[in-house]
């Protein structure tokens, strides 16, 4: 580590530090994804250890933003096929996280989407041992992998995906 104010606090977010550091103090030029450090004088300003910290804590805050952001779809847990997204996330009987207990004693965790186009559902509608009373379920596969990832719910006029959170890569949380 550099121990020269400005380029220090450059380097501190950066996992290529050298590079970084060098491209960050050429005058007229600084490198693409700088952040708010995009100023020619960043580089040259000496910068504490505290406000170094609080950079890193800004950039670091805004790269998780940007992440969420930009990797909206949820995907199969073992295929990778686009399954649904943060977009489709609902609420059925006032929540969008269920824990159920199936006939043969084995307990699911669901998340509810009002869509999933990488499902596909197969098997005739029943209402029998039904989670949501009034509404008829079928099975729901990834259509990539055929592995079975929850169940579609259809009642007059409305349906809803109920997908086994942990068959699926993106933890959501409501
Ligand atoms: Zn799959």
């Amino acid at each position: 580590m550099w121990d020269v104010g400005g380029i220090r606090a450059v380097t501190v977010w950066s996992s290529r530090l050298l590079k970084r550091g060098l491209v960050a103090v050429m005058p007229g030029f600084i490198g693409p994804d700088m952040g708010f450090l995009l100023k020619p004088w960043a580089a040259f300003k000496k910068f504490t250890d505290k406000e170094i910290e609080v950079i890193a804590q800004k950039l670091s805050k805004k790269r998780e933003k940007k992440k969420e952001k930009k990797d909206p779809l949820i995907r199969c847990s073992s295929c990778k096929n686009v399954i649904t997204s943060v977009e489709s996330v609902i609420s059925v009987a006032g929540q969008h996280r269920h824990t159920f207990k199936n006939p043969a004693g084995i307990y699911y965790e669901i998340g509810c989407f009002s869509s999933a186009k990488g499902c596909f559902n197969m098997g005739e509608p029943t209402l029998e041992y039904t989670w949501f009373p009034g509404y008829t379920w079928c099975y729901s596969v990834c259509s990539k992998c055929f592995i079975h990832l929850g169940w579609f719910y259809q009642s007059n006029g409305s349906h809803f995906y109920g997908l086994i959170l942990n068959r699926l890569t993106s933890a959501v949380s409501r």
